[in-house]
This record gives structure tokens, C-alpha cells and sequence, in this order.
């Protein structure tokens, strides 16, 4: 009997082969500018981005290898507080805001593999409400502060990398045009892209910082798929710093690897040496974490991930590493930067 097609030999299509859309956001700008990118892509109307994002039984691993792309509109609420985890460099006014859901990298860490029950990217594409409450919540702020204003700290890519994608989903661009409009909001875009063009091409922000999420270059192959190498990285920092942008850089988490001193060691040494440590805001550092939730379900989506399936220990709700180990690996850290960068410049996740 010949066999039939079998979905266990199915074909991998390319990225984005697919591109659902919800129809009240059809011919929104952003929609158009997307869909002008994939001329060959199929595109399938949907009436709510959860028919497709929520379903059961989806394999977020799976969807990895060939993702799609939903266009979506935004609901509220649009910002969220700060978490606990995330650093807030000193802001009391701490919030992420989340246009992109889903990342085209695919870091073995991530928490995104616990948070969603997809891996395919929606894009709120109505950012235009995103700013409007950011506008709200930036004037709110600044009545309840008028003797010592401090800005609305958002961060924008926490649940994406935002620069990473921008030549397909032009989001980053939006953010800097509001930003050259709100001073009373602080924006941070956390990258691990080689994005540079965007630095030259426009005048810098002096309230957006660009942060750099950093790794050994052996850390990166085997952990953060997809990602470019730390030496384009670095150029990438170099450049935006180069072109008067304010650069902070990020080694988090830090991973008790293999050989983890003497890596960590030269990624310091490889910073010193391809940036002016001067020209950098800030670097903070810190180890493997993630809520007990999030931890539980990307375990089961990726169960052969050495980091993923660590013995962690549950403190306040997040896993993490045990004291002993977590105490060794962050005061070697703040040792080695302490090296080349002024202390005030160091925060410790
Ligand atoms: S770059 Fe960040 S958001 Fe993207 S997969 Fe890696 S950890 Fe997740």
C-alpha cells in the first residue's frame, strides 16, 4: 500500500509564508508597509489574532523553524508595570510596553517559549494607541511630579527585538519618531541585532537608549540561535555610539556554563577593547531566571534544553540558580567590569 503524505514528514515552509490578518486592521499603514514585504506570502483573513495565536495543541518548537506572521489589532491595557526581574536602572516610573509578540531569534532561555502558547510573531500594528496611552501616562506623571519630574521609563522589547526585524515590521522607526516627540518619556530598546543604518540615518535621541544584550561568542552559538556573532554586535554598539546614541549594555543572563570564568572573562575583554567604556550609560548583569510558571511550560516545550532542565532553585515564585552558585558567578562579574567601568555604571539584576 503506498504511503500517504505524512505530517511527520512535513515540508519546513520559509519564514512568514504566512501572513494573517485581522480584518479591521487590513488597511492600516503598518498592515500595508508589512504585507508589501512578502509578495509571495499567503495572506488569511481573521476576524481575532487569537483564533490563530491561542489555539490548543500548537508546538512551539515546532512553529520555531517556520514562523508566521498575525497583524493585529492592539487591546488594551498597553503598558504594564515593570517586573520584579527586570531591571529599572533606577526609574521609580518602571513599564514595558509590548507591540510585537514573539521574537524571530530563538535564545534556549527565553521565557517566551513559557509565556506564549505560540511562536509565531503577532504585530499590534494600531501603535498609534500604544502612544496615545504612553502620552496619558507620561502627563499623569508629570502632574503628580511637578517639583521633580522624572520621565516615564518604557521599556519596548522585552517580548520581541524590535530592531532586530525592523526592515520587515517598521515598529523600531515609529518608537523613535514618538520618542523625538515625548521628552518627558525614556525609551529603552533592548537589541541583539547588528542594527546600525537606523543610527546613522537619523539625528540621536537623547531619550532613547539603545541596550546591547551581550554573550561569549561560544554562549551565543550554542544558546541564542539565530543571533549575530559578538563581534558584529560590538560593532553594531560602536556605531550607534559613534553616532552620538546613548548605548547601554546588557550580560544577562549570565550562564553557569562550561569554562563560565574564563568566558565571561573575555567577553569583558572583548568590550574594552572594541568600545570606549566612557561613551557607555550603564551595564547591568545577571543571572538565569524565570518565573515558576513561565519555567514549568518552556521545560515541556523544549525538554532537552541542558539549561532549561537545570536544577534550579524556586525563590519568590522565579527559579533560579542556588545562592552559592549565584553569589560566585555575580561578584566575579562585577569584579571584571568593576575593571573597566566605573562602579556607578554597574547594576546587578
Ligand atoms: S532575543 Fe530576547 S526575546 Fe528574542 S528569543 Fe532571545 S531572549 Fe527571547
Amino acid at each position: 500500500m503506498p504511503h500517504s503524505s505524512s505530517a511527520k514528514y512535513d515540508v519546513i515552509q520559509p519564514h512568514f509564508s504566512h501572513i494573517y490578518v485581522e480584518k479591521d486592521v487590513a488597511y492600516h499603514p503598518v498592515s500595508k508597509d508589512i504585507i508589501n514585504c512578502f509578495s509571495e506570502s499567503r495572506i488569511i483573513p481573521i476576524h481575532h489574532y487569537k483564533d490563530v495565536f491561542s489555539r490548543a495543541g500548537q508546538e512551539f518548537s515546532a512553529q520555531k523553524e517556520s514562523q508566521k506572521l498575525i497583524l493585529a489589532a492592539g487591546r488594551p491595557p498597553f503598558l504594564y508595570r515593570g517586573a520584579d526581574v527586570c531591571p529599572s536602572f533606577g526609574n521609580p516610573s518602571f513599564y514595558y510596553a509590548s507591540s510585537v509578540m514573539n521574537c524571530i531569534y530563538n535564545c534556549q532561555y527565553c521565557y517566551l517559549q513559557g509565556m506564549y502558547p505560540s511562536a509565531n510573531l503577532v504585530v499590534f500594528v494600531d501603535i498609534e494607541k500604544i502612544f496615545l496611552e504612553v502620552e496619558l501616562a507620561a502627563e499623569k506623571l508629570s502632574k503628580g511630579n511637578s517639583l521633580a519630574p522624572a520621565p516615564l521609563y518604557i521599556c519596548n522589547s522585552y517580548d520581541t527585538d524590535l530592531l532586530a526585524i525592523r526592515r520587515i515590521i517598521p515598529l523600531a522607526d515609529r518608537w523613535l519618531d514618538f520618542a523625538d516627540t515625548r521628552q518627558d518619556v525614556l525609551i529603552e530598546m533592548r537589541t541583539k541585532s547588528t542594527a546600525t543604518s537606523l543610527f546613522s540615518k537619523r539625528k540621536p535621541a537623547k531619550n532613547v537608549i539603545i541596550a546591547w544584550t551581550l554573550s561569549p561568542d561560544p554562549v551565543a552559538d550554542t544558546f541564542e540561535k539565530g543571533t549575530p556573532p559578538l563581534s558584529v554586535r560590538l560593532k553594531a554598539a560602536a556605531k550607534a555610539v559613534d553616532n552620538g546614541w546613548r548605548v547601554r549594555l546588557c550580560i544577562d543572563p549570565v550562564l553557569f556554563v562550561n569554562n563560565w570564568e574564563e568566558l565571561y572573562a573575555g567577553l569583558v575583554k572583548d568590550i574594552s577593547r572594541e568600545l570606549n567604556t566612557d561613551s557607555i550609560e550603564s551595564i547591568s548583569f545577571g543571572v538565569f531566571r524565570m518565573g515558576k510558571q513561565f519555567l514549568k511550560r518552556a521545560r515541556k516545550v523544549n525538554p532537552a534544553s541542558p539549561i532549561l532542565q537545570y536544577p534550579y532553585i524556586l525563590e519568590g515564585g522565579v527559579y533560579t540558580y542556588p545562592l552559592e552558585i549565584r553569589h560566585k558567578i555575580l561578584s566575579f562579574i562585577k569584579d571584571r567590569l568593576g575593571r573597566v567601568f566605573p562602579q556607578d555604571k554597574l547594576f546587578q539584576t
